[in-house]
């Protein structure tokens, strides 16, 4: 077999990214005959769908390739862009392909989200999944399993498989093999950032939104084998930053192409981190829905939209930036987004507390204009490399 090159897997990549009609969810309906459940940012449990022969597709809003015109007509002028897009992309007819969508409890915009859609489209599937914040196995863990049941339930009334242990395991071996792939590409990527600028590799990554996992899987190995085999790439004098914020609405692709040319090496983050919200394999032994339910509450990355104590707000972005041997703290966040505005200071006053350099910008998934970003992240990039200690 001939190995493809970097670019031919990355166009093909971004075309999956920009296909905001989904064509190819439509192709493997008509395909499979199975059914296609959304999902919003951040988690859902993808394993339970897959065991039940149906599709994930995630959604994160249409960047800046789709003109709103009534979805801005559904909220005020002071929230995110995301809900506008998925209210647009549902009214122009690009997700009647979905036959349900589930909406993570995030934050009140996407709790409103779920509303409108239910009002909008009260013949397809909606859930309003409330992920718990309490982690106890007795509480918080029985009130999931309960979610997860009614989930399965539902979709089963609907047409897909119920799920069994046999299907569950399968699936988790899946998710296993495509978390494992993605672990390592974040290690290569901090370890040799040159080789795997950040802007393919959110692309190769949100390519996984459409495609099956194991598709994705293939993706992601060939574009880490051809990644590796190109020797045209080499290390540049840049700083090395973690960038977070972002991990719901989406940075526009042309804010990262960016931050990399004002020289940032982008060495962890938190894009599409459905990926990533499970740190480690979910064990395959003994009841698998109940080994789903235990790794979201005991092994679930930090995130804005998950509770922590106070105190430890900050401290996991701390312990990135000295793991990852980073310089520095791009925050980045979308303009007007809570949870992730409403944490900033903690952070910032947990790397201030450690002499860690840090700026910060907002941005739109539609943001146009990146000047006044890259000038700032430019200035930020040589601050480090002239004066920084670390
Ligand atoms: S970008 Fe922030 S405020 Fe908007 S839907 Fe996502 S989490 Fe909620």
């Amino acid at each position: 077999m001939i190995a493809s090159s970097v670019s031919t897997l990355v166009e093909r990549a971004e075309a999956l990214c920009r296909d905001l009609r989904l064509q190819s969810v439509r192709d493997w309906k008509a395909r499979t005959g199975g059914l296609a459940i959304g999902y919003l940012p951040v988690y859902v449990p993808r394993e339970l769908l897959v065991a039940q022969g149906i599709l994930p597709v995630g959604l994160m809003g249409a960047g800046a390739d789709l003109e709103i015109i009534r979805g801005d007509a559904y909220y005020q002028s002071y929230i995110c862009h995301l809900p506008r897009s998925t209210i647009e992309m549902g009214l122009d007819g690009s997700l009647d392909c979905l036959d349900g969508l589930l909406f993570p409890a995030i934050c009140d915009v996407i709790r409103n989200l779920s509303g409108m859609w239910q009002m909008l489209f009260p013949d397809k599937y909606a859930h309003y999944l409330d992920l718990p914040q309490n982690f106890d196995r007795e509480l918080g863990g029985r009130f999931y399993r309960d979610e997860l049941e009614t989930i399965a339930r539902d979709l089963a009334a609907r047409g897909a498989s119920a799920p069994t242990p046999e299907s569950l395991r399968e699936a988790i071996v899946l998710y296993n093999e495509n978390r494992a792939v993605v672990r390592s590409l974040y290690e290569l990527r901090a370890a040799e950032p040159w080789k795997i600028p950040t802007w393919e590799l959110y692309v190769v990554l949100r390519a996984g939104l459409v495609l099956p996992v194991t598709e994705h899987t293939t993706l992601l190995e060939a574009y880490r084998e051809a990644a590796l085999a190109d020797t045209t790439r080499l290390p540049m004098d840049q700083a090395r930053v973690v960038l977070t914020g972002s991990f719901c609405e989406q940075p526009p692709l042309g804010l990262l192409k960016t931050l990399e040319r004002a020289g940032c090496y982008i060495v962890d983050d938190d894009f599409i981190q459905v990926l990533r919200w499970i740190r480690s394999d979910v064990p395959v032994e003994g009841d698998p829905l109940e080994n789903l339910v235990n790794s979201l509450l005991d092994d679930a990355i930090a995130s804005p939209t998950r509770y922590s104590d106070q105190d430890e707000v900050g401290g996991e972005l701390v312990e990135r930036v000295q793991r990852r041997q980073a310089e520095g703290v791009l925050f980045c966040a979308p303009s007007f987004c809570d949870p992730a505005l409403l944490d900033q200071p903690m952070a910032v006053a947990a790397v201030e507390r450690r002499g860690i350099p840090w700026t910060s910008f907002k941005y739109s998934e539609n943001s146009g204009q990146f000047q006044v970003i890259r000038e700032q992240a430019g200035t930020f990039a040589d601050s480090i490399k002239l004066w920084s200690e670390a």
